[in-house]
């Protein structure tokens, strides 16, 4: 029984955590990997055996392209998407139309719409939707930095006219579309929102092109 108690006390190690000085880089490398969105640690672990397979060029190629882009993407200032300049090349470019500006979730949807090349106005990054029962509340998110943007009299020229919300179809998406339109409204712009084709519940990053491309052009006024 005394025994049975000792071994109970003892620590119990599996394969992942044997306390073996050398088996520490590896566990720190697929411990990294497992930080990844949607990798498990079959997956963490089957990245890191990929790395170590490589050539040390190419481990050097992904680690430094990591480091690089850490340090050198940065948030815009005006629309916070991410980009190695501030302000943005979207924000900066002045072929795009000035008087669309279309507010999605994410840096990622910003790229999904890029990728339909339909869209020439430009975008605002809210960083998030509107989730009562997570804490997020609109002041977490870059609304103030939206309204900023807007023109506080229809006398100015580069005005922006129509704000496109291309928020995702789900309780929050909803939520933040509403909430936004109520604010932006009574400022004189038009508001509208894609809908046309979309999944609810969906991602804008998972939608195809073409499906993304429908949805901004049948987008429907608030
Ligand atoms: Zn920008």
């Amino acid at each position: 029984m005394v025994f049975l108690i000792f071994m109970m006390m003892l620590p119990t190690y599996t394969n992942q955590t044997i306390p073996n000085q050398a088996q520490r880089p590896l566990e720190q490398l697929i411990n990294a990997f497992a930080r990844l969105p949607g990798v498990g640690p079959k997956t963490a672990q089957r990245y890191a055996f990929f790395v170590l397979k490589q050539p040390p060029e190419i481990a050097q190629l992904i680690a430094s392209a990591i480091t690089t882009a850490k340090t050198e993407v940065k948030s815009c200032r005006i629309c916070h998407h991410w980009s190695h300049q501030d302000p943005c090349e979207i924000c900066e470019n002045p072929k795009r139309n000035a008087l669309q500006l279309c507010v999605v979730e994410s840096q990622q949807d910003v790229f999904a719409l890029e990728r339909t090349q339909t869209f020439t106005g430009k975008y605002h990054v809210l960083g998030g939707l509107i989730a009562p029962l997570d804490g997020v509340g609109p002041d977490q998110l870059n609304t103030r930095t939206l309204l900023e943007r807007l023109p506080l009299n229809t006398a100015d020229e580069s005005l922006i006219i129509e704000v496109i919300l291309a928020l995702p179809p789900s309780t929050e998406g909803d939520t933040t579309s509403l909430y936004l339109s109520r604010i932006l409204k009574p400022l004189g712009v038009k508001v509208s929102r894609i809908a046309y084709g979309l999944p609810v519940g969906g991602d804008l990053d998972y939608a195809d092109q073409l499906t993304l491309t429908r949805a901004l052009d049948g987008r429907t006024s608030f």
